[in-house]
């Protein structure tokens, strides 16, 4: 099966395959409306193993040009359409496209500052569809290729390099946590995530067009809003970041999540007290989730009946492991705190024209995720933090996770970001970024020290302070670290 037949593996011609504020589309239809996008693009002159990048926010334009791109034989590169100009510049130059397929209302505030010949560019709105449906297009099968798609890592803390995943990577990791999770065909999936982002793609439209189910799209979190589509549209599983969650629980009533009865969260960690306070609050299972780009992306899971452990990122889903490795790649013991690397049919090709970093990132058959976690005796695992993200304050290892679950429990901080910064004495000292509920002015590093010295080793605790409005986050919701190692104002 090639992944633009996904929506085959359980077809239901007649069930909704995809909502969009009252657009409604069968599974029939999607299929049809496929066909007719793979053949526009033949017609274009698309060859095999043509790359087309692909800028558009959550919408069914998106996803019926990802998958008519791919049945027409091309490499869809979806770019997260908040990136600077000159991001989209470089991710075009380094993925050497040929066409740019992007959604109206961004063409129009960009068509200006990025001259393209005319004939590269296809601008996708809801008439471009009516008129392809209308459009007597003929489509012949081409010669598929092993790669579909390349996905841009989010650039958290490094430059992005493209990491590139083949029809088998998408659903092998679909088929794994659809099995994994017990999701089936009458689900309805909340798709607000980003679907450029690697997890939304796979979590909230892989997953229920691969078991039949519907995935009703959103292009825009505002918790309001949000509640009232829970409601109209009887969504049953909410899948978010954890700051989604953060939102949902400080602004929805419980009605709102009376259909749903599945949520999930993944892209960072989850703090288990808003774990516990979603869980008390709705009544409903929420379970947390790790993966990476660069494994299609999801990799483990809780379990949506057996124990749920706040704080651990479940267990590895079904055909994939997970070892927790030193830096010999020997492989650790329970308990140890190691490098995790992942090994299944999940794991990337590579980095488009980077042997270098994939002969880093892939080694001995698996893939080395950069991040460090460990393992409990039942085979439950656990993040502990970025291995980049590791602060090293006198030769002491300080993870930032454990300082951020720490301060969050008190009851003014709403987020907080832990970073290192430059100490002449120590190599490194602490610093905590810190956004405050409403209602609450200020926060000092020294009632914060006050709060957390039964709680944490002296060295873990934040020499500095800073309160500042917002957090900056990418698209897919990631605090970005490198845009906080500033200064070491302290209050
Ligand atoms: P991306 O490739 O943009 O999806 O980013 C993947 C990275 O997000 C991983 O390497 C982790 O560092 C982080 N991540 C994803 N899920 C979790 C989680 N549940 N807990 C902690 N970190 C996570």
């Amino acid at each position: 099966m090639y992944l633009h037949e996904i929506f085959k593996h359980n077809f239901r011609p007649d069930h909704p395959a995809l909502k969009y504020h009252g657009r409604k589309f069968t599974y029939r239809e999607l299929e049809i409306i496929v066909e007719k996008y793979a053949a526009f693009w033949q017609q274009k002159g698309l060859k095999p193993g043509d790359k087309v990048l692909l800028v558009s926010g959550n919408s069914p334009e998106f996803i019926f040009n990802y998958f008519g791109v791919i049945k027409a034989g091309g490499i869809i590169i979806p770019v997260n359409m908040g990136l600077a100009l000159e991001e989209i510049k470089y991710i075009f130059g380094d993925a050497q496209a040929r066409f740019v397929a992007i959604q109206e209302k961004i063409w129009l505030s960009l068509k200006d500052r990025f001259p393209l010949p005319k004939d590269m560019v296809i601008v996708l709105s809801e008439e471009f569809t009516n008129e392809l449906i209308n459009a007597d297009l003929k489509f012949t099968t081409p010669e598929y290729q092993e790669v579909c798609t390349i996905l841009y890592t989010s650039g958290t803390t490094g430059f992005p390099k493209g990491a590139m995943l083949t029809h088998e990577n998408l659903l092998f990791d679909t088929d794994s946590v659809t099995r994994f999770a017990e999701v089936d065909e009458n689900d309805n999936y909340l798709a607000v995530l980003p679907l450029f982002h690697s997890f939304a793609w796979t979590a909230c439209l892989l997953a229920p067009l691969y078991t039949g189910a519907t995935s009703t799209i959103e292009d825009g979190f505002n918790p309001k809003e949000i509640g009232k589509v829970l409601v109209e549209e009887e969504v049953t599983i909410f899948l978010g970041v954890p700051s989604m969650f953060i939102f949902v629980l400080e602004y929805l009533p419980k009605e709102a999540f009376k259909t749903v009865h599945l949520a999930v969260s993944g892209g960072s960690s989850l703090p288990p007290q808003y774990f516990y306070a979603f869980e008390e609050k709705f009544g409903i299972p929420l379970i947390e989730g790790y993966g990476l780009t660069e494994a299609s992306p999801i990799v483990t899971l809780n379990p949506r009946r057996g124990p749920r452990i706040p704080g651990s990122i479940g267990k590895v889903l079904p055909g994939m492991e997970v070892k927790i490795v030193d830096e010999n790649l020997n492989e650790l013991s329970p308990g140890e705190v190691g490098e995790l690397m992942v090994f299944g049919k999940n794991v990337m090709k590579g980095y488009y024209n980077k042997p270098e970093e994939t002969a880093k990132a892939l080694v001995n058959g698996g893939l080395l995720t950069g991040d460090l976690g460990k393992k409990d005796e039942n085979g439950y695992l656990y993040i502990v933090d970025r291995k980049k993200d590791l602060i090293i304050v006198s030769g002491f290892n300080v993870y930032p996770t454990e300082v951020e679950r720490a301060i969050l429990a008190h009851p003014a901080i709403r987020e907080v970001a832990v970073v290192g910064v430059p100490d002449g004495v120590r190599g490194e000292a602490v610093k905590a970024f810190i956004t405050l509920k409403e209602g609450y002015e200020t926060l000092t590093r020294k009632e914060l020290s006050e709060f957390l010295k039964d709680k944490l080793t002296a060295y873990k605790i934040p020499r500095y302070v800073e309160v500042v409005p917002e957090l900056p986050k990418n698209a897919a919701g990631k605090i970005m670290k490198k845009l906080l190692n500033g200064e070491k104002s302290e209050n």
